[in-house]
């Protein structure tokens, strides 16, 4: 489960000549993002500067948000979230069991309960029905995981969380740059947390990122992410006062300049990282429908994808994954039921049985390899060897 990084770009770049590993994902550095970052290094500020600041603009732009509020991981960027929606004990937070720990991890940070709805079979997707049977007099949040890069069902959600009252969240770690019905990823709930880990779309090594409409919302995060105080620094050199308030309970979830010029430097090639991502996908796509027992899964046509994955799922999952890592190959399996981590069934007494079509689908996904870099031999080879495996 660990999303580790795993090569070097060397080894990526010669791997058309011999069949050196192949990683399942892998970011994509220039010369322009190292000189991005080298200029903040000899500035004044490496943190809570104005790099901070520029980077949200650019995002909130990009995802067509309001407000963007910058932190030190996706996690961070969930906790946060969790803590503005004003999550705490005895709250319950409806989230999918298909999705990295994280998602339920930042509800019980909170003290709140993680409550698990079943996806559905083709997109494994958060179900809609399944959530609608979840909700009790307790409950005060959908999270919906955009698994794999595909949004939600998100006008289904929004009714269901307008029917009972509920503020509906967005974990878009797997789907930045993506679209629903023409709405880009962003924009389609109450808050959107992304992150930008070095296997996601675009890297600053740790950070994350939530979005918003509401002013209220942002300004709540912007104080949580800096220990609960009102006031940052440079607010305070400005007012020319040393004194400030704690007004809540909050963390040192800051991210720093030199990481949020590599993110800039980065959203500058996110839509041709997505375009790359969906080529490399439509590559495969047309490949499996000629081989009997590759089954990827399914998009539905208001889905614009950004395919943070591409999962398939196979009868024999386990073999395919030995054989697949023993020809170098880095395939992996996202994810591991949430509800089934040793911590959830002792902590929730969560059980199999819970959700049948994760439990089940988990038995048979594989994730390819897929990250904007790799070149049309190394999808061919991708293709080639599990051809030759089924065989
Ligand atoms: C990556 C990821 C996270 C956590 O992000 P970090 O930046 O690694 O803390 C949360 N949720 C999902 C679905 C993710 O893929």
């Amino acid at each position: 489960m660990m999303q580790g990084q795993c090569l070097s770009l060397k080894t990526i770049e010669s791997s058309n000549m011999n069949p050196l590993p192949l990683p399942y994902a892998h970011q994509w550095i220039d010369e322009h993002d190292i000189q991005a970052v080298v200029s903040v290094l000899r500035s004044d500020w490496l943190t809570t500067g104005p790099k901070v600041e520029e980077f949200e603009q650019a995002f909130a732009g990009y995802v067509g948000a309001r407000h963007a509020v910058a932190v030190s991981s996706g996690t961070a960027a969930l906790h946060t979230a969790m803590f503005a929606l004003g999550i705490g004990h005895g709250d319950e937070v409806i989230v999918p069991p298909i999705t990295f720990v994280a998602t339920a991890n930042a509800v019980v940070f909170q003290g709140g309960t993680p409550v698990f709805a079943d996806v559905e079979a083709g997109t494994l997707l958060m179900d809609p029905q399944q959530v609608q049977e979840k909700i009790t007099s307790r409950t005060k949040a959908i999270i919906a995981v955009d698994y794999a890069g595909q949004s939600c069902d998100y006008d289904a959600l929004h009714s269901i969380a307008k029917e009972h009252g509920l503020a509906l969240m967005a974990d878009a770690c797997h789907s930045l740059g993506g679209q629903y019905k023409g709405r880009k990823v962003g924009t389609l709930a109450d808050l959107t947390v992304f992150s930008f880990h070095p296997v996601k779309h675009i890297t600053t090594g740790e950070g994350g990122m939530i979005a918003t409409d509401d002013p209220e919302l942002a300004e709540r995060m912007r104080t949580f992410r800096n220990h609960g105080i009102d006031m940052d620094h440079t607010s305070r050199m400005k007012q020319g006062t040393w004194q400030y308030e704690m007004m809540e309970l909050g963390y040192n979830y800051r991210i720093t300049d030199f990481q949020c010029a590599l993110g800039l430097s980065q959203l500058n090639k996110l839509t041709s990282f997505v375009q790359r991502r969906r080529e490399i996908a439509e590559m495969y796509d047309r490949a499996f429908a000629s081989i009997k027992g590759i089954n990827p899964l399914h998009t539905p046509p208001e889905v614009m994808n950004s395919y943070h994955l591409y999962v398939i799922r196979v009868n024999d999952r386990d073999q395919l994954f030995g054989q697949l890592r023993e020809k170098g190959i880095g395939v992996n399996v996202h994810y591991f039921p949430v509800h089934l981590q040793p911590y959830y069934q002792k902590t929730f007494e969560t059980r199999e049985g819970l959700c049948p079509v994760a439990e089940n689908a988990y038995n048979h996904i594989l994730s390819l390899p897929m990250f904007p870099q790799m070149n049309d031999n190394d999808i061919e080879r991708v293709v080639t060897v599990i051809e030759e495996i089924l065989n």
